[in-house]
């Protein structure tokens, strides 16, 4: 049986794997196939499919863009996505600009509170276009300012927190469109994680194509639960561990393993996509 890992995070977001460090886990791992899922960014895809090529290792390029819809942030993964499709690329460079402004933002605020971190330790920190919060944490744990990334975002980070600044997001129905027109395949991902069974009917009525079922955060129930859900919404069925990097102390990668026949069904309607859309550009 082969197995797929398709939510992975690199350094070129903020998970802590360099592309080749990501392919050496799946090998380690067995894994048939991986896609990578950055963070508003699709920088990391072009290196880590090479890496993959070299370790006999399918690789699937995608991206998590940040999204909302009625105030709720939700993630929806786009797979075997155009990555240099030019609106795609447009759209997601205006998200890392406003995700460097935030940083800007947040250290500002860290500053206001006397907590002395500089903005270039967080840039050159993260040393990527999709900068977050996790670089923010790093990068007061690296200065000694915080204990622990724990520490960091229960004291400054969290939502509400004193230094916690909104991102600016898209709405999913935007999302999805963004993806689609890239001819790629639109994920709601860990919805467990989100509790937005409500959001589910009128993101498949904005063409949404599948959900996320096996997540490290899903239960066994959660995975059944959204396994029925795609069942009843006629939805396609996608997973990963969300790797980035190790958690208590390993690599997290590998450790939800999505069966590879539901990685067949996520390419085989990536190709009617684009089928469909070579179709409607045809004259
Ligand atoms: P951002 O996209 O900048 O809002 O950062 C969100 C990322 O921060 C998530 O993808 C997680 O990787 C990480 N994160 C969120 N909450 C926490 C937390 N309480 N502790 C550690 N990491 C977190
Ligand atoms: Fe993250
Ligand atoms: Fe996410
Ligand atoms: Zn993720």
């Amino acid at each position: 049986m082969k197995f797929a890992d398709l939510h992975l995070h690199s350094q070129y977001s903020d998970g802590t794997y360099k592309p080749a460090e990501l392919a050496a886990h799946a090998q380690r791992c067995r894994l048939a196939a991986i896609a990578l899922t950055d963070h508003d960014s699709v920088e990391g895809c072009q290196e880590t499919a090479r890496e993959c090529t070299a370790a006999g290792i399918e690789f699937i390029a995608g991206a998590e863009l940040t999204a909302e819809r009625d105030d709720n942030e939700l993630h929806l993964l786009g797979y075997c996505v155009d990555i240099e499709n030019p609106t795609l690329l447009t759209r997601i460079a205006r998200c890392q600009a406003v995700r460097q402004d935030r940083i800007r933002e947040m250290v500002a605020r860290l500053n206001r509170l006397k907590v002395p971190l500089s903005t270039d330790a967080v840039f050159a920190l993260a040393n990527c276009r999709s900068p977050g919060r996790p670089h923010v944490a790093r990068a007061l744990v690296k200065a000694r300012l915080c204990a622990s990334l724990d520490e960091a975002f229960e004291r400054f980070l969290k939502r509400n927190r004193p230094a916690w600044v909104p991102k600016l997001k898209m709405s999913a129905t935007e999302a999805i469109e963004l993806i689609h027109q890239a001819d790629g395949v639109a994920v709601l991902a860990h919805p467990g994680l989100n509790r937005t069974d409500d959001v589910i009917p009128s993101l498949v009525e904005a063409g949404l194509d599948g959900i996320e079922c096996f997540h490290t955060k899903h239960s066994t129930a959660i995975r059944e639960h959204y396994l029925e859900l795609a069942c009843r919404f006629h939805l396609l069925v996608a997973g990963g561990s969300d790797c980035h990097g190790e958690s208590k102390g390993k690599p997290l990668i590998g450790t939800v393993k999505v069966p590879y026949p539901y990685v067949e069904k996520l390419k085989t309607r990536a190709a009617e996509l684009k089928a469909n859309s070579s179709l409607r550009a045809t004259p």
